[in-house]
């Protein structure tokens, strides 16, 4: 590993550079004014709900596109045109058959790379840097499950003698038609993580995008029928979760469903789905917290850790929301965290500079301000008072960041608060620090903050957390899972990892005895 000597000052928030969409944004979105249709076996289908959905600008409220909802009928349909394709040759592909659809839909992507950037940007609410991030993961994660695929056991084992005059082994197969449920805060990154195993597997595939962000997914499913997937093994089915997606987790043709969410909702599907004995993976929300030690910088790792807390504005999955430092550290890592926050650039994401842009929808801005209201009245003192903020010009959901100090054991906030929202707390002692961190029923991804690294991975190792991390935080690598533990996750291998394309495969075991006579 080696040692950078990184200034406080080198260290700035995520940041936007202008943005326009280009045309071709502009024309899939207007649509000839029509709704955008699902794909379902390969045609445009408008859905039997008559019902659309509004796609907005959060950073500016103005609807970027219709897109049409589906109901039961599209669920069935699409289950139906996934087995169709499946039992129809999908099954019998070999993996370079895939493989070369997959790497020629990753070459389609990157040549309309700027249409999956204005989703990101003008549909998600996302500043430039962090969307042209999750650009390259597309590319990164199919190329990691090729190879993967490449060297899985798929088909039959070598028989073993298990019985006198009996052998048996193992055939491995993938489900046949199977889904993923997407949230709204990583649209091209969380699909690409579902896509990607499910299909390298051998897997028809649903995938219902979040009714916030759904132009990235059906893009996506424009560029499959391009590359050459055959009609039915990309279905994508917008439409609110409480229509689509519970009709999807209710249907028993899908044999197996991967969601990324919210705890609420993956318990909801486990429990829908488990009524006719579908499998289901789920990565959900966390309640991330940061451990600083003594012989931390303050004011360096201040900056590191706010980074991360603003990481979309605080809006990933496991972004730090506690804070425990030592109180040899305290006043001057608080002092220097405000110093970070107060300087964030409220403002349109689309507009050079911005820091801090808008959040999702209308709902999160009250979800935010009672997440609060609760530490307050929990005992935490406001540094920073958050509410709302005014971006002149652009009618948007904008909020200011928050920043709370609460006394020492105080769980002044229990649950995730989704945005630019931290609460710092003095400890005794980094066991100390260790005790409250995991003092939730979350468990997606907690950091220490040390130049002792023995130490740091010594802590990291026990968090309650799938992640711990030293000196870093909002990490992911092929290779290594990223699943949740406690209300965060599971079941299930996690993503990005050997075990996920596991997942998307199942093991029969066939045994054979010399006929009886
Ligand atoms: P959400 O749970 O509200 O929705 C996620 C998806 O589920 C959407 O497509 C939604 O339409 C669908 N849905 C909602 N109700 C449903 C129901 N009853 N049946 C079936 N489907 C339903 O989450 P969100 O607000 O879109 O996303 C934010 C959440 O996702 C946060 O909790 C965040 O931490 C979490 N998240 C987790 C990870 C991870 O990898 N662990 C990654 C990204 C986001």
């Amino acid at each position: 590993m080696s040692t950078t000597t990184l200034k406080p000052t080198d260290i700035q928030a995520f940041t936007a550079e202008d943005f326009s969409p280009p045309d071709a944004f502009v024309n899939f979105c207007t649509n000839g004014g029509q709704p955008l249709d699902s794909i379902i076996g390969g045609k445009r289908v408008p859905g039997s709900m008559n019902a659309a959905i509004d796609v907005i600008n959060p950073g500016t409220k103005e609807v970027l596109a219709r897109v049409a909802e589906m109901g039961y009928d599209e669920v069935n349909l699409a289950v139906e045109c996934g087995y169709q394709a499946y039992h129809g040759g999908w099954k019998r592909t070999s993996v370079e058959e895939r493989a070369a659809l997959v790497l020629k839909l990753v070459e389609l992507f990157e040549r309309d790379k700027d249409v999956f950037l204005a989703c990101e940007i003008l549909n998600g609410g996302k500043v430039s840097e962090l969307a042209e991030g999750d650009m390259g993961v597309v590319r990164r994660s199919a190329e990691y499950f090729v190879g993967i695929a490449r060297k899985a056991l798929f088909g039959d084992s070598v028989a073993i003698r298990v019985g006198k005059r009996m052998n048996g082994y193992t055939h491995v197969e993938p489900w046949g038609v199977v889904a993923g449920i997407i949230p709204w805060n990583y649209p091209v990154v969380l699909t690409a993580w579902f896509m990607m195993p499910a299909l390298m597997a051998g897997n028809c595939i649903i995938i219902k995008p979040s009714e916030e962000t759904p132009l990235s997914a059906l893009y996506f499913a424009k560029l499959a029928e391009e590359a050459g997937f055959p009609a039915g093994v990309i279905n994508v089915l917008p439409g609110r979760g409480e229509l689509t997606g519970k009709f999807i987790s209710e249907h028993p043709g899908i044999r197996y469903i991967s969601f990324t969410g919210s705890p609420g909702v993956g318990q909801a599907i486990l429990q829908a789905a488990d009524k006719h004995g579908t499998r289901v993976k789920r990565e959900m929300g966390g309640n991330g917290s940061a451990i600083v030690c003594s012989d931390a910088d303050p004011e360096l790792v201040a900056r590191m850790i706010g980074r991360n807390v603003n990481q979309h504005y605080g809006q990933t999955c496991s972004t730090i929301h506690r804070v425990f430092a030592e109180r040899s550290v305290f006043e001057d890592f608080l002092e220097a965290s405000q110093g970070f926050f107060k300087e964030l650039v409220i403002g349109n994401q689309a507009k050079r500079g911005t820091q801090l842009g808008p959040v999702i929808n209308s709902r999160q801005p009250q979800r935010i301000m009672e997440g609060i209201a609760f530490a307050k009245a929990k005992g935490a003192d406001a540094i920073l008072e958050g509410g709302h903020a005014l971006v002149p010009g652009c009618d948007g959901y904008y909020l200011k960041p928050t920043l709370l100090r609460s006394p020492t054991g105080s769980n002044c906030n229990p649950s995730e608060v989704f945005h630019a929202f931290v609460n710092v707390q003095p400890v005794d002692s980094v066991e100390q620090a260790l005790q409250f961190a995991n003092n939730t029923l979350y468990g997606l991804g907690s950091s220490v903050w040390t130049k002792d690294l023995e130490l740091g991975q010594r802590i990291a190792k026990q968090f309650r957390d799938g992640t711990g991390q030293v000196n870093c935080h909002n990490t992911v690598a092929d290779g290594i899972p990223y699943a949740g533990q406690g209300i965060s996750g599971g079941p299930g291998g996690g993503v990005s990892c050997t075990d996920t394309l596991r997942d998307y495969l199942q093991t029969k075991a066939i045994y054979v005895s010399e006929y009886p006579g």
